[in-house]
């Protein structure tokens, strides 16, 4: 049996990395970013005011109290995008607007909530200190400096930074074409009525939303009986313009394994067992030179096969700095069991440093999958543990990052 560490390795070992592109800014949310973007211009990109108020020199509004205000003449008016700025000379103000850029020879903004709000000759009752509510060039990112490295992916913050230094495009990496195609001749189109013994195929679109969520591009192929000569006429017919075929089904002990009949065959992908539940039997290999990992086809084997080989690869592949998802540790509000040898991926609820198993070990178990948001990672040499322990658990909640 292979280690899951040994298993991942080969598995990411077989994806090639994916080219890149240049996108408009308003179509790069989720790329990953393929080239260190630096700043055309600093941020803040000239020293600026951060209050609405009034410029003023502190030597002249330093002493302002209720007893002895300061009265100054007020003279210019500063909103935000005044590009003709006047020096501010000595004993005069001018009323500001934040963001507007501060007049050479002020050194404090005067909230307006500390005068009278004047627009000819104001009353200031105090004043902050000097340098105070002055947001200056530079001070965010200084320009040349890189503002986002390669192999960010780009969410709402990132896109924003990139808009705040003028950038319109960016080279961002290609998303990996992945082919999904699921396998059993018990399986019937979601929809359509059921004869006995048949079941609603759902690890198509299981699958192609993980790889969505991955950062990939999905493109399912309809189902296919336990037929080698259909399977293989599937694959072949779409294989080409994929950078990875996904399979689910057909990979166990039993008779009628179809993806392990057909590819085995081939002699380049191979069938193993990998120490972990859900998920043991595993395939991968390439076909007519194509990367292809076969995953078992109970839903929650599926999914969590997905997680742990796929999905960590795929966002290799992609130049993602930080390809894994988030983990932590977390106290078990009850008590659990594992099997001795193989590393389990229990479905659980995380909330507030503690998680819940959800639902038994059964990888059928598809309903107590769609209420989880973590799985609880049990060691190989861990059979038992009480409630109270604390256990590793991988967040599985949300798209990208
Ligand atoms: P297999 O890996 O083909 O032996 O399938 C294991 C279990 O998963 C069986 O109970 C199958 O009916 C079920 N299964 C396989 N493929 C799918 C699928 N695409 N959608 C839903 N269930 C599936
Ligand atoms: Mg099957």
């Amino acid at each position: 049996m292979r280690t899951v560490e040994e298993h991942q390795q080969v598995v990411a070992d077989l994806l090639r990395s994916t080219g890149t592109e240049e996108v408009p800014l308003a179509r790069a949310a989720g790329r990953v970013l393929a080239e260190d973007v630096t700043a055309a211009v600093p941020l803040p990109v000239f020293t600026n005011s951060a209050m609405d108020g009034y410029a003023a020199r502190w030597d002249d509004v330093g002493s302002a109290t209720e007893q002895t205000p300061v009265r100054l003449p007020v003279t210019a008016d500063l909103p935000a995008g005044r590009v003709d700025v006047p020096v501010l000379e000595p004993g005069a103000v001018h009323r500001i607007m934040t963001g507007a850029p501060m007049p050479a020879g002020a050194d404090v903004v005067v909230p307006v909530e500390r005068t009278d709000g004047a627009t000819d000759t104001v009353t200031i009752t105090s004043s902050p200190g000097r340098g105070t509510h002055l947001r200056h060039a530079g001070e965010d990112i200084a320009e040349g400096a890189v503002a986002l490295a390669a192999g960010v992916v780009l969410g709402s913050s990132q896109l924003g930074l990139a808009a705040s230094i003028g950038r319109s495009t960016v080279v961002v990496r290609r998303r990996p074409r992945v082919l999904v195609l699921s396998t059993g001749s018990e399986l019937v189109a979601p929809g359509e009525p059921l004869a006995p013994g048949q079941i609603y195929e759902s690890n198509s679109l299981l699958l192609a939303t993980a790889v969505q969520d991955a950062g990939g591009e999905a493109r399912t192929l309809h189902f296919v009986p336990d037929d080698v000569e259909q399977f293989l006429g599937t694959v072949r017919a779409e294989l080409a313009a994929a950078d990875l075929l996904l399979t689910s089904g057909g990979v166990s002990m039993g008779a009628y394994e179809v993806v392990k009949d057909a590819f085995g065959a081939l002699g380049t992908v191979e069938f193993l067992k990998v120490a972990m539940q859900p998920g043991g039997p595993q395939g991968c290999g390439t076909v007519d030179g194509v990367p292809v990992v076969t995953l078992p086809g109970n839903p929650v084997s599926s999914f969590v096969s997905f997680e742990v080989f796929v999905r960590p690869a795929l966002r290799r592949a992609m130049g993602i700095t930080h390809p894994g998802r988030l983990r932590t540790t977390a106290r078990l509000t009850g008590p659990l069991t594992s099997p001795a040898g193989k590393r389990q991926f229990l479905r659980g609820w995380f909330d507030g440093g503690e998680v819940s198993q959800v639902g038994g070990p059964g990888s059928h178990l598809v309903a107590h999958l769609a209420r989880a948001n973590s799985l609880v990672v049990v060691p190989e040499d861990v059979t038992a543990l009480p409630a109270g322990s604390s256990v590793e658990v991988v967040l599985i909640e949300g798209a990208l990052q």
